[in-house]
């Protein structure tokens, strides 16, 4: 394989991983509206599963 070519492709799934995890990591860490104050609340890894604002359950 020439090493241009080498370059190339590992470069390329540097890239790939690099989008994948910034992907994972945007999925992983939305915002939800509290249905019962209109909080909204940044959720991140599901870890908030009450509303901080007035303690409603957020799922
Ligand atoms: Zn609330």
């Amino acid at each position: 394989m020439a090493p241009f070519l080498a370059h190339f492709v590992f470069w390329t799934l540097a890239l790939v991983v690099c989008v994948a995890a910034y992907m994972y990591a945007v999925s992983t860490r939305r915002r939800v509206t509290c249905r019962s104050c209109g909080e909204r609340v940044q959720m991140e890894h599901d870890t908030v599963a009450s509303c901080p604002s007035c303690g409603a359950p957020l799922r």
